[in-house]
């Protein structure tokens, strides 16, 4: 093809697509109208490759592990081995630096896990394109786009590469990923000059950019890494860094404590040598084992990789969460407003009924194959008998983007669910979508859109006179119309006829659609807004189900249990709303108002109302924004779904954006903090519970980490300051802290969700992590820890002053009481004396056994023994130990029943446990 010599995929050596007319585009491109063919698409993806831009770039391995190294405990270590080495503590030496080595190698190995997760879960999230292949229109996914690819563009749509416009319709683009400019740019068709700046070229449309308003058709003239998007290589969509608020909240926390611990290390030094005379070498080794002590090196790790791990099980589950903080925001949501159409109800939508001026139509059969009949009064009838109704049901069927086919003998619908409805219903009569546009071929056509509430289509018949139909909420359509279609021709409106019956459809809890037509040449040769104000016939009102989702009816019995709130914004009537909105149990009893209504509040009586009300029918994107304001003004944690491009504010501004995978554009998508992959309401609860289950298993990990370290430190401060033997060297504490850091901890990210999960009331946002109670239940079990390490070392001495078991069994002792210990993290206040609270966690259990394995081993091989100076025990030396855990563990379960019982804890225990 001579084409590509000119179009190689360097975005420099690209010709200057923006000074061309767009029929020299289409001849360089080799792109005719019915575009390109599947055989041609496939060709040129080998030549050009895929649609895709590299990934952004991260830090290599070898930066990631040294990146490691670069923290406050591992320069002690490290500090800490050069002077014991000097000291000759030969051993100490190898020991600091082995456990600086696996310290850095776990750190990496959990950060590259829990980045890899998220890259996955950012590959979730594909972008589609519409294009013109082979002469029908097409949805793919938008990596297999191939330059001379004809595009069509919507708002909302993200463009997917960089396209020369063809044909424009009132297209406006946000162009500020590519250019800064915050407000969006009109486009047009026309060629710019060659040295135009990228923000003034209207004749393109950029990759990366969103459609706010408006359509268009383009040729693709680059794509992947020879976009504009591509040279400049930035990364678009996906998943942000790995911080949220309450990680950065312990990441402080940490720091701090590494400090004041560092701090104590100093004075302990200074205060042993200068104060209290003892040898250098010794005080510092008691500072050293002090600082490894105390210093909880796993928390950042193990945080983050709960998190992922949270992340991944919400992604199975179809909520793929974008932006990280929004897992833990989800655990403290009060308010899910939620969209009506697909995400409380199926989707699946039937035409029920047809109503015409004089008779009313019932319609038979179920689903989407076109079996049925239009009834009369329980009599089958054929539409030619009625005029009005032929009319309306061909003016359904033009009106129309859907598409209707059947695979596999079932059938399915393309496009919105609502036209397939009138396709089905077509069908039913015999008049196929193909029929009907051959006979009446469309000129032109104003797409539906939520803002405006109707769409229009202008056609010629066969006797080459004009139509123009028109099909959208009933209100507006009969504000169009003067005259009604009766079987004896047309006659002056009845408004109140009308209204009547829309209430009573409604009232079914049907979806409602008036259908329209004017017979009349568009003013301006193309139909535009000017032509849909006046001098239309009304056909009919037409009813469609659209049953509500078991599985929602279920989630929003859920989320009251959960002490949430679920409100109903819907574009649809208001009678339907209020009747779906009772299937689902949502605002029974409570009056709904409409977006009119809310227009006309001002801000404190919004808030007033927000209160009171749980269903806002006819209420469009900017309602929703006032909504979210009210709501959140109201100390109220909103989670909003939306999925139109207008819905972006507000989903911005919501704590919780969630935008819809299957029918969200790319707009909704990029304002939001999750997207719901199957559109299904029954996944934000889910994802509720899922980001109650990842905060309880971050506060359940602190709190076992905690205690973990202040228990060995407890032992080494009470040792300097009773001026004992040091009872835990500073090996021994470094070899129970990656113990318990790497195996035992770990395993509370994979605790699941508690069962009472969803029966609490949501978590009172900005609820501070380490409150009175969490330092409460650290200090009581660190002190129980030190009291059966010290005391077991005490004992040891004090009978038979044998330093090497007496260390051995302190180290043993406080590893034997955090197993036990992790048994009692499992649930914060729930007893875990049962079955389930014993074994219902695999992983615990793994992780017990492993460090089982571990003492088993440091307490009886030689060469432990050697490296950390340990002993082998007797079965009743074995016995005492296990008496160290039990007493943590009993005390831990009774103080747990003890919270439980008072109202100390009353606020902490039904908020966020
Ligand atoms: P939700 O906001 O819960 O998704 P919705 O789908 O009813 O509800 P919109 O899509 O904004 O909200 O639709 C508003 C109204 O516009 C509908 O009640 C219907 O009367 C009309 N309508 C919906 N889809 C179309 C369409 N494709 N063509 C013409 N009119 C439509």
């Amino acid at each position: 093809m001579s084409h590509r010599s000119d179009t190689k995929t360097s975005a420099q050596d690209q010709p200057a697509w923006h000074t061309m007319e767009a029929v020299e585009v289409e001849q360089r491109l080799q792109s005719a109208a019915a575009g390109l063919s599947e055989a041609e698409a496939v060709a040129r993806r080998s030549v050009y490759g895929e649609n895709r831009l590299a990934p952004p770039k991260t830090r290599g391995p070898l930066m990631r592990l040294l990146a490691q190294f670069h923290n406050i405990l591992l320069y002690v270590m490290l500090a800490s081995a050069v002077v014991t080495a000097a000291l000759g503590h030969w051993v100490d030496t190898g020991v600091l630096l082995g456990a600086v080595v696996i310290n850095a190698i776990i750190g990496f190995i959990q950060e590259g896990k829990a980045e890899a997760a998220l890259v996955a879960i950012r590959a979730m999230l594909p972008t589609h394109a519409t294009v013109i292949r082979g002469g029908s229109r097409r949805q793919i996914d938008a990596s297999e786009l191939v330059p001379g690819d004809r595009v069509l563009l919507a708002s909302g749509d993200r463009v997917p590469a960089d396209l020369r416009l063809i044909t424009v319709k009132e297209l406006r683009v946000d162009e500020a990923a590519l250019t800064g400019e915050s407000l969006p740019v009109d486009k047009t068709v026309d060629p710019v000059a060659e040295h135009a700046a990228l923000g003034d070229r209207h004749g393109m449309a950029y990759s990366g950019t969103l459609v706010v308003f408006g359509q268009a058709t383009g040729i693709v003239v680059a794509t992947g890494a020879a976009t504009e998007l591509g040279r400049i290589n930035q990364m678009l969509s996906g998943i942000r860094q790995l911080a949220t608020p309450l990680l950065r909240q312990v990441d402080r926390f940490g720091r701090i404590l590494a400090l004041v611990i560092l701090a104590l290390c100093a004075a302990t030094f200074m205060l042993g040598t200068l104060w209290r005379g003892h040898p250098a070498a010794e005080m510092f080794m008691m500072a050293i084992a002090l600082a490894a002590s105390a210093i909880p090196e796993g928390l950042p790790a193990i945080m983050t990789v709960t998190l992922a791990l949270g992340v991944q099980r919400m992604a199975r589950r179809n909520a793929i969460v974008r932006r990280l903080p929004a897992v833990e925001t989800l655990g403290s949501v009060t308010v899910i407003c939620s969209d009506k159409t697909g995400t409380l109800t199926r989707n699946e939508m039937t035409v029920q009924r047809v109503v015409c001026a004089e008779q009313h139509f019932e319609v038979s059969g179920v689903g989407y194959a076109p079996q049925g009949e239009c009834n009369l009064g329980g009599q089958p009838v054929a539409p030619e008998q009625y005029p009005p109704l032929a009319l309306a049901i061909r003016s359904g069927v033009l009106c129309n983007d859907a598409r209707l086919h059947e695979e596999n003998g079932q059938w399915h619908i393309d496009g919105d669910p609502t036209e397939g409805a009138l396709l089905v219903l077509g069908g039913k009569t015999g008049l196929t979508a193909k029929l009907a546009a051959e006979a009446w071929p469309r000129l032109d056509s104003i797409p539906f859109e939520s803002q405006h509430c109707f769409m229009a289509t202008y056609h010629q018949d066969q006797d080459g006179a004009p139509w123009i139909f028109v099909k959208g909420a009933p209100e507006r359509v009969m504000d169009m119309c003067d005259r009604q279609l009766s079987t004896t021709g047309d006659q002056p409106l009845d408004p109140d006829y009308w209204r009547r019956m829309a209430t009573d459809i409604a009232a079914r809890g049907l979806r409602l659609l008036a259908l329209g037509y004017k017979q009349a040449r568009p003013l301006h040769g193309q139909l535009g807004m000017e032509d849909m104000q006046s001098g239309y016939c009304l056909l009919a009102l037409v009813g469609i189900i659209d049953p509500p989702r078991e599985e929602a009816i279920a989630a929003v019995a859920d989320c009251h249990r959960a002490g949430i709130q679920v409100k109903m914004i819907t574009g649809d009537h208001a009678e339907t709303a209020r009747a779906i909105g009772a299937a689902l149990d949502i605002g029974i009893g409570k009056p709904a108002i409409t977006g009119a209504e809310v227009a006309l509040m001002d801000d404190a009586s919004l808030r007033q109302a927000v209160q009171n009300v749980d269903v806002f029918a006819r209420a469009s994107p900017e309602h929703k924004l006032r909504l979210v304001q009210a709501l959140q003004d109201s100390g109220q944690v909103v989670a909003m779904t939306g999925d139109g491009v207008n819905d972006a504010p507000a989903l911005k501004r919501a704590d919780v954006g969630i935008a819809m995978g299957l029918k969200g554009t790319e707009a909704a998508k990029e304002a939001s903090d999750m997207v719901l992959a199957d559109d299904n309401f029954a996944t934000i609860a889910t994802a509720v519970r899922e980001g109650r289950a990842v905060y309880d298993n971050l506060k359940k990990f602190i709190l076992f980490m905690l205690p973990t370290n202040g228990g060995e430190a407890l032992v080494i401060i009470a040792a300097i300051l009773f001026e004992l033997t040091l009872p835990l060297t500073p090996a021994q504490v470094l070899w129970i802290n990656m113990v318990t850091s790497g195996t035992l901890g770990l395993a509370l990210a994979f605790e699941p969700a508690e069962r009472g999960i969803m029966t609490r009331r949501p978590r009172p946002p900005g609820q501070a992590l380490l409150s009175g109670f969490f330092v409460w239940r650290v200090l009581m079990v660190s002190v129980l820890m030190m009291t059966g390490a010290l005391g077991l070392f005490l004992w040891e001495m004090n009978t038979t002053g044998d330093l090497q078991t007496a260390r051995t069994l302190a180290v043993n002792a406080v590893v034997m009481a955090e197993m036990f210990y992790l048994l009692n993290s499992r649930s914060i206040f729930a007893p875990v004396v049962n079955r389930a609270g014993l074994t219902g966690n695999p992983y615990v259990l793994l992780a017990i056994g492993t460090c089982v394995l571990l003492q088993l081993s440091f307490t009886y091989t030689p060469l432990m023994q050697d490296l950390f100076g340990s002993t082998a025990l007797t079965p009743v030396e074995w016995l005492k130990v296990i008496g160290a855990g039990l007493l943590v563990f009993f005390v831990a379960e009774l103080e747990k029943v003890v919270m439980r019982r008072t109202s100390l804890a009353s606020s902490d225990c039904s908020s966020a446990y």
